[in-house]
């Protein structure tokens, strides 16, 4: 609908109230893939009395809406997900609008109301998974060498309805951080005897809870959150990296920063209150103490990294109640790679040269924190040599192994950046 046609339509409603006008004006329908489950997201003008239930004899999922009035795009069925059949909508009563969705087959459904947040406004999210999931753990339980493999878990913050922390150029923070997950991925699965596995590997929201179970049912040997920092002062720059905490934040900045990636959750959904309880109750003093000392190596192998290739925001690790970082034996820690809300940092974080930057330096850190480890592989030193390989660059090479394309060009007295594969290059000793 133009958008002419839009505010004609919305002075309409502002000139002529009383009943049967609408109270909320529904702008779009958006749909989130999470694996299991589809996620719809109406975006309103303000929030709306609504009612949810479904239908059988055909399997129906019916969202009741008072005083509504459709004035957005809705999807097209093949848009819908695996559940969904297809969408339309009318008024079966004066002052209600309805929304009738076909099944493909029976579901699970919740569904709840969203404040305004950064760049949304009011939300209505309907939640759909399928009743039947025994299919759902076969295909992930892939039994084989995990056991013998040393597993890391990243976890891209954020995602789907949650944002995260945006830039003023619009970059967020889901985007950045799963670009630079994915990159630390491939990093990491191109080491022998290291595998690495994603918390989520598109733009759909992860609960934090959903997070921690990820790690545990991976059996992950470490656990690594990433995401991009935000602050009022356009000023604030640089990474910071932190761990758990067992006595609270150990600064009011840090208990800040913990109760907004908290509140994220707040977005996906989850009773925040239930499940602190279970987590509390998950987490044994004893181990605390061992967790928090390998963290601790962990995070300053990876800060001590961060440092060579940017601005650090602290030069100490940061311990804070993150939820995420909670997983019984597996030290954690939490990336802030730089702030979002900076100018220069913005552009730099949606860079993807420096994505890799970022990744090959939280890869450096962790192999760095492996040569202390027992149970790491043999984790091989930066070759001395490198083999070119298709798609590479000479910027890409040296954003990889943390050096400049200067060092790499009169390390290798090239004349030209032009590279062929299978072309031999010296790297300089860091
Ligand atoms: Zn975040």
């Amino acid at each position: 609908m133009s958008r002419l046609r839009r505010q004609l339509l919305l002075l309409l409603l502002v000139l002529s109230p009383g009943p049967g006008c609408a109270d909320t004006v529904i702008a779009g329908l958006r749909v989130w893939h999470p694996p299991q489950s589809t996620r719809l997201v109406f975006d309103l003008s303000d929030p709306v009395e609504f009612e949810l239930f479904d239908l059988s004899d055909p399997k129906r999922l019916v969202v009741d809406m008072r005083r509504a009035l459709v004035l957005g795009t809705l999807p097209e069925s093949s848009a819908l997900g695996p559940y969904l059949g297809g969408i339309r909508y009318g008024s079966p009563k004066s002052e209600t609008l309805r929304f009738v969705f076909d099944l493909k087959q029976s579901v699970g459904y919740d569904a709840f109301l969203l404040p305004p947040e950064g760049t949304y406004g009011h939300r209505l999210v309907v939640d759909i998974s399928p009743l039947e999931v025994e299919a759902v753990d076969r295909n992930r339980l892939k039994p084989g060498k995990r056991a013998r493999s040393f597993v890391i878990v990243i976890d891209p913050g954020h995602g789907g309805e949650d944002p995260g922390a945006t830039g003023r150029r619009h970059t967020r923070e889901k985007d950045v951080v799963l670009a630079v997950s994915k990159r630390l991925s491939r990093l990491i699965n191109g080491e022998i005897g290291m595998q690495a596995r994603l918390t989520r590997d598109r733009d759909y929201y992860v609960s934090l809870r959903g997070r921690i179970d990820i790690a545990v049912r991976e059996k992950a040997d470490l656990f690594v959150s990433v995401h991009a920092d935000a602050a009022k002062r356009r000023s604030a720059m640089g990474a910071s990296v932190y761990i758990l905490s067992n006595k609270g934040a150990t600064s009011e900045i840090a208990r800040q920063l913990a109760r907004r990636e908290n509140a994220s959750d707040l977005a996906g959904g989850v009773q925040l209150k239930d499940r602190e309880v279970s987590v509390r109750e998950m987490i044994l003093d004893m181990e605390i103490d061992w967790k928090i000392r390998e963290s601790r190596d962990f995070a300053s192998a990876v800060l001590k990294e961060l440092g060579m290739i940017g601005p650090l925001h602290s030069r100490k690790v940061h311990q804070a109640g993150f939820v995420v970082l909670k997983a019984i034996e597996i030290p954690a820690i939490l990336v802030e790679m730089g702030y979002i809300t900076n100018d220069q940092e913005e552009q730099k974080l949606a860079n993807s040269l420096h994505q890799e930057r970022l990744a090959a330096a939280i890869f450096r850190g962790i192999k760095e924190y492996c040569r202390q480890e027992r149970d790491c592989p043999m984790v091989g030193n930066s070759p001395a040599l490198y083999t070119v390989k298709k798609a590479d660059s000479l910027s890409l090479i040296a954003a990889r192994y943390g050096f400049t394309v200067q060092q790499l060009r009169s390390e290798n007295a090239l004349s030209s950046d032009r590279l062929q594969v299978g072309q031999e290059l010296i790297l300089p000793e860091r």
